[in-house]
Order: C-alpha cells, then structure tokens, then sequence
C-alpha cells in the first residue's frame, strides 16, 4: 500500500468549470481517462448486479415529471398497496437464484409513514438473512426512520438528486432539491450506504448535467453507488415528448461520473432495456460497473434476463462477488475534507 502523502484522494471540490471541460474532451480521450480510472480502482471485468422490486407500486402524491408512477399523471399505472412479507421473499429468492447480489426494494412514497416503517423493517430483515445484499427507495426519509432501517439490517438507501440544482425546478414542483439532501444526510449519519445519482435526457443543457454530476461530485461523502438513468418517455408524463439525448452524450455523463467518483459503483439504471448492446460496451467502457437485471424482472426465463447475461458472455464480463463490493477493496483511497452538501 503506498503511503499516505501518496494515496489517490478522492475529490469534493469539483467547480463547474472542470467538470464542464471534461464533458468537452474529445470523445476517444474522455473514455481513455474514464477507462483509466475504472480500471485503478476496480477490475473492468466485473460488473455489480443488483435487482429492484418495487414493493408498492403508483399513487404517488409528488409530480416527478418523469415518472408514471405519480397519480396526477394518466399513465395506465395501478396503484397496489405494501406487498406482504412473504410475496417479497419469494421474489428476493427468485433474484438471488439468478445471480443478483444486491436486492433493492422500492416504493412510490412521498415519505414512508411512521406505521410503515416496521412493515419494511421486516422485509429488510428477510431479505438479508437470504445472504442478500439490501437496498430501499422509499422517498424522504427523518433521522429516526434511517436509523430504524438501519437496525433493520438495511446496506444500501436509495435517494437520487435527479437533476441539477438550477433545473430542479423544472421537473419537480412539489419538493425542493434541499429536502433530498437533507435525507442523504439523514441517511449517512444513520450510517447507511448512499445510492444517489439522477436522469439524464430530460431536456437539461450539458451545462446542467454537469451541474448534476458537479453536486453528486461534492457531497459530503461519494455516493456507493451512483445510478445514471437515461429517462424513459412514458405516454401520459410532462417529459413524454421529450427529444431523445445523443447516445454519445450518456456515454459521456458516464465517463464524467466515473472520474469524478472513482471509487463509486457507476450504474446503467432506467433507460437501458432500450440500449442497444453496442451502447451498453461503450458505457461499460467509460467505467460503468453496476447493472439492474432485467426491466421486467423476476421471471424465470425472463427474455432481458437472457440478453443480459448473452451480452455479459460476448463482452467477457461476470458478475461481481458481494465480497469485493465493499469498501475494504477501496483501503488505500483517502476522502479529501468535503465542501458542503449542495455545489
Ligand atoms: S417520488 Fe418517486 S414514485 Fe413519487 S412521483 Fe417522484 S419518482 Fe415517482
């Protein structure tokens, strides 16, 4: 291990004017250092699997521009209540079976309400005890909820920042970008892992994705994982008649992330089913290592299920063990002092 006055340092001080002249590099160049990060910390061979289940799905009272989940929206989404227990240890067997590591639990809540905390709790505990790595999406979050998740068992919080701070406002109306940091700091001083990125494709500038990756960037601690989702124009959303972002411009949101965050799980999310797998090659190789299995997932025989693994075998890529997923690989990074919560 080298010694400490020569240990990388992870960066939190990022200003908009070097993450933008990243995004301008010239494309061959951007992936070559992106490259070259990814594989300083981590073997380019592996990649993270995780799986989502969402565990109540719709009715949801926020107005995420994006999502079909929202009730305002006409998106032919039902609304379900909390699924039991039981229904959701059969489906986290069902993914552990078919290679998925990490199990994330989802459920379109404002918040989560005090009486649905033990409910989750519960689940959480199952799951783990399957030898699973947790996650839950459950909205904001207090500090006594994150600490009863935590005890719990619960690994991993997902809380996504969506969008630059300046574009907030236009995707969403009925929350401010200060009350996701807030639960991110909730959830990192209950001691849980973070699992925060945003979408891409939502009709932001390149400025304003800079200014996405720039806050993820200068959190107090980097995400564990950071989810980059390419938006999904779903019929009967504000963003349905969005114009499709430049392929080529993921590619490079996600090159941009992996420098930034080195140490940090880079993850395809929403938006990949409709990738082509030339496009998936060049993410991974612009340092994504993290994958959601599957779209329509759970199913034995499940065709993206297939495609997945088909795509995994034809690029020489495998599924990375839980044990080297931890921090502990990461033992010779120091973490620079952090700036503040927003950029
Ligand atoms: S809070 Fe989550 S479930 Fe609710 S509308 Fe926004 S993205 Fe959808």
């Amino acid at each position: 291990m080298p010694a400490v006055s020569e240990r990388p340092v992870l960066r939190h001080d990022w200003t908009r004017a070097e993450v933008r002249a990243l995004f301008e590099l010239p494309f061959p160049e951007l992936l070559h250092r992106a490259a070259g990060v990814h594989r300083a910390h981590f073997d380019p061979a592996q990649v993270q699997v995780s799986t989502l289940l969402s565990i109540k799905t719709g009715g949801c009272p926020e107005d995420c521009g994006y999502c079909p989940q929202a009730a305002r929206y006409h998106t032919g989404v039902e609304a379900t209540k909390l699924m039991s227990t039981e229904a959701v240890l059969e489906k986290a067997r069902q993914a552990k079976a078919a290679g998925a590591s990490r199990f994330c639990m989802g459920a379109a809540w404002r918040s989560p309400k005090d009486r649905d905390i033990p409910k989750v709790a519960a689940m959480i505990r199952e799951v783990k005890a399957l030898g699973l790595e947790t996650c839950a999406t459950l909205g904001m979050l207090s500090g006594e909820q994150a600490r009863a998740l935590k005890d719990a068992g619960l690994d991993y919080y997902n809380h996504n920042l969506d969008t630059a701070p300046e574009f907030y406002n236009r995707i969403i109306h009925t929350r401010e970008i200060q009350d996701r940091l807030d639960t991110l700091a909730h959830v990192r001083d209950a001691g849980l892992k973070t699992c925060c990125g945003g979408i891409v494709g939502m009709g932001e500038s390149r400025e304003q994705r800079a200014g996405l990756l720039q806050t993820l960037a200068n959190l107090p601690a980097h995400p564990d994982s950071v989810p980059i989702n390419r938006l999904v124009r779903v019929e009967g959303t504000p963003l349905a008649g969005t114009a499709e972002l430049d392929p080529f411009e993921f590619v490079r949101t996600i090159a941009v992330a992996r420098i930034l965050m080195p140490r940090s799980m880079v993850r395809l999310s929403a938006g990949r089913e409709s990738m082509s797998d030339e496009l998936q090659a060049l993410c991974f190789l612009a340092g994504a290592n993290s994958i959601f299995y599957g779209e329509k997932l759970l199913t034995t025989g499940n065709p993206d299920t297939e495609r997945d693994m088909a795509l995994f075998a034809r690029l020489g890529l495998r599924p990375m063990p839980v044990v080297e997923q931890g921090e502990t690989v990461h033992a010779d990074i120091v973490e620079s002092p952090a700036r503040g919560r927003a950029a």
